[in-house]
């Protein structure tokens, strides 16, 4: 039986991951499944999962998850210091699958047990992907990607020497406005920018992809996971999503990951890694889907993508300042204080702000140090939110 937990079990990919371990409960022991505020799910899930322990970030809902888990002979707990703890229980393998910078912490912790981490907290490697690896590397463990497109660089990167990779092409759908007018887009709401046109994934990552910073991130990630010079890194769009991405060779060869959107690939890849086992995802009628298309990731259309770029070639903890920029901007637009084009004039406002300040970007990559750099990012977005 193999020791699994779930951190952000009551999200999208954390709901994924229970429907994959669910179906063959006899293999998996779940140790623990943790949640932000959504008692009712977790408690349900830690149910019939019989897991050991459940915590729910917010310190408030115990008492709720107490009633909830009444009598199941699960543990529960609450609080970001619960959270930590449940993560650091021994297990095999962990999946991180909280939004948002918030996810760095307990995934290291699952790190430092020795756990193989799956990681679909992609601000993990953006914050701080030098410090994932390196705890990574010091406790035995491993760090399998779970976003969909680092999982498909990954596959195509098997048994492949990295010295002949040229160049790695991720895609990206383009989401909700990739065919709207750009002098449209300031009217743009929040309920308009969570509807994908391919993919099905919580309201956060949803409206990232409709201004690009999911792939902002992406790319970052993608630097950070294959060590790649940021030049080799391009985006293409890809309208079908079919195509997650290609990486390409010396001899000219490109080779292509081919899928249906179906997170499930990626997450049981991850769960079943090195084997491939069967998953209950879709298989592609080529000749029914006729064609692939493919279009140029404008940066006029999304700035987010040249704001990446920045980020790569500043280093240090860029990254953790464009994420917690980017998060506040996200804030602030779902909650309607500003137009959707303005959320990369506040990051690109925040990065040029901070990175005049000396002590903050360059310090060396340490929890303490990308915990502060987020601190300040969110509070300068803030200020210049209030303005
Ligand atoms: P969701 O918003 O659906 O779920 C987020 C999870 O994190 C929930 O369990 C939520 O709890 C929990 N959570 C939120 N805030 C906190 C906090 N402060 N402390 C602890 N837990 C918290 O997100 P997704 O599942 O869509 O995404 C999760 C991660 O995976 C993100 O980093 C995303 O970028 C990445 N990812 C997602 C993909 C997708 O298809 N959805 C694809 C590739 C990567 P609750 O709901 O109980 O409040």
């Amino acid at each position: 039986m193999r020791r699994v937990s779930i951190l952000g079990a009551t999200g999208s990919i954390g709901q994924n991951t229970i429907d994959l371990i669910s179906r063959d409960p006899e293999s998996y022991e779940v140790v623990a499944l943790t949640g932000g505020r959504n008692v009712a799910q977790l408690a349900e899930d830690a149910r019939n999962l019989r897991a050991k322990v459940a915590v729910i970030a917010d310190p408030g809902a115990l008492a709720d998850l107490r009633d909830a888990l009444a009598g199941s002979g699960v543990e529960a707990a609450a609080g970001p210091q619960a959270l930590l703890e449940a993560a650091a229980r021994p297990a095999d393998w962990v999946m991180s699958a909280i939004v948002g910078a918030a996810g760095l912490a307990p995934g290291l912790r699952a790190l430092e047990q020795g756990a193989t981490l799956a990681l679909a907290n992609k601000e993990s490697m953006v914050c701080a992907g030098a410090l994932v690896m390196a705890t990574a590397r010091a406790h035995g463990g491993a760090v399998l990607p779970v976003d969909s497109e680092h999982s498909a660089v990954f596959q195509a990167l098997i048994g492949e020497d990295m010295a002949t990779v040229e160049r790695v092409i991720i895609t990206a759908s383009g989401g909700a406005f990739r065919d709207w007018p750009l002098d449209r887009l300031a009217e743009a709401t929040p309920e308009q920018a969570a509807t994908h046109p391919n993919w099905d994934m919580g309201q956060r990552i949803t409206i990232d992809s409709a201004s690009m910073f999911n792939k902002a991130l992406e790319v970052i990630e993608t630097r950070e996971f294959f060590h790649l010079d940021p030049a080799m890194i391009e985006v293409v769009v890809h309208p079908e999503s079919m195509i997650h991405a290609l990486v390409g060779f010396r001899d000219g060869a490109l080779m292509a990951h081919v899928g249906p959107p179906d997170m499930r690939h990626a997450i049981g890849y991850a769960l079943h890694h090195p084997r491939r086992a069967a998953l209950p995802v879709e298989r592609l009628d080529l000749v029914k889907l006729g064609q692939f298309t493919f279009r140029a990731a404008c940066e006029d259309r999304w700035p987010a993508l040249r704001l990446a770029r920045e980020v790569m070639a500043t280093g240090g903890l860029a990254g953790a300042v464009f994420n917690a920029a980017k998060e506040r901007a996200l804030d602030a637009f779902i909650e309607k204080r500003i137009a959707f084009p303005r959320m990369a004039g506040v990051v690109e406002d925040v990065l040029n702000h901070l990175s005049a300040q000396s002590g903050l970007i360059d310090a060396p990559i340490t929890l303490d140090n990308v915990t502060r750099a987020d601190h300040v990012a969110r509070v300068t977005a803030d200020t210049l939110l209030a303005r």
